[in-house]
């Protein structure tokens, strides 16, 4: 039997953030999120606090989850979806096998490199992870902002939360070091106008950037 998975839930819908926005997917969330050990601020607005947990959900293998993937692309988001890498890699693998592309959204915390057990000397290079990833959402959270080095050169989309934190300058640091990610602003709504007004200028002024508004919360659907 292979490495099993800890899961919250499976579920279709439209893709309501960044770049893919209005897509339909596979949402796969998984359990765990390492975000109140390490004190990172995005608890206090965080919108899947059921996925904190590691221990929450049920336990599933690959092949049962690939089972109730009915849609082309799979989303595989947390929680933190690093924390159970072994079983991320082996779903993607098995996503690959079906035909189907894998999108995966992380906050960036978890140095895939050092989990994959890939060599320093050559940090990006075939790693299994990245090889099995078609989009790769990193979301760096507050206070830091940090993303693990291994991320370097990988990042397809850099989703930043406009929080009472985010700063223009922030921004700007994060994209000059993942150039070839797309750059999306998303207001963060417990904050209310002053989030959206804050995100509208920084993509204004930022012709590159995109803004997010979480299209599924607009619309009332998951
Ligand atoms: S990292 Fe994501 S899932 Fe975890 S607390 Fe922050 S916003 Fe929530």
């Amino acid at each position: 039997m292979g490495t099993t998975l800890r899961v919250i839930e499976i579920f279709e819908s439209l893709q309501g953030e960044g770049h893919w926005t209005g897509t339909p997917m596979t949402f796969v969330r998984l359990a765990g999120c390492n975000a109140p050990a390490l004190g990172l601020e995005c608890v206090s607005w965080c919108d899947t606090r059921e996925s904190w947990d590691a221990e929450s959900g049920v336990e599933m293998g690959v092949a049962a989850i690939i089972n109730q993937v009915y849609l082309p692309r799979l989303c595989l988001t947390g929680g933190e979806p690093l924390l159970q890498i072994e079983g991320v890699r082996e779903l993607m693998a098995a996503a690959h096998g079906r035909g189907l592309r894998v999108h995966l959204e992380t906050n960036g915390t978890v140095d895939p490199q050092v989990v994959t057990g890939s060599p320093a000397a050559s940090p990006c290079a075939g790693s299994p992870l990245f090889s099995e990833s078609d989009w790769v959402v990193v979301s760096p959270k507050p206070p830091s902002y940090f993303i693990a080095s291994g991320w370097m050169g990988e990042v397809s989309e850099l989703k930043l939360i406009a929080d009472e934190r985010l700063d223009t300058a922030t921004a700007e640091r994060l994209a000059a070091e993942h150039p070839a990610a797309l750059v999306c602003i998303q207001p963060e709504y417990k904050m209310g106008r002053r989030s959206v007004d804050k995100t509208v200028e920084m993509v204004r002024s930022h012709p590159d950037w995109r803004f997010s508004f979480q299209m599924h919360k607009f619309l009332g659907i998951r």
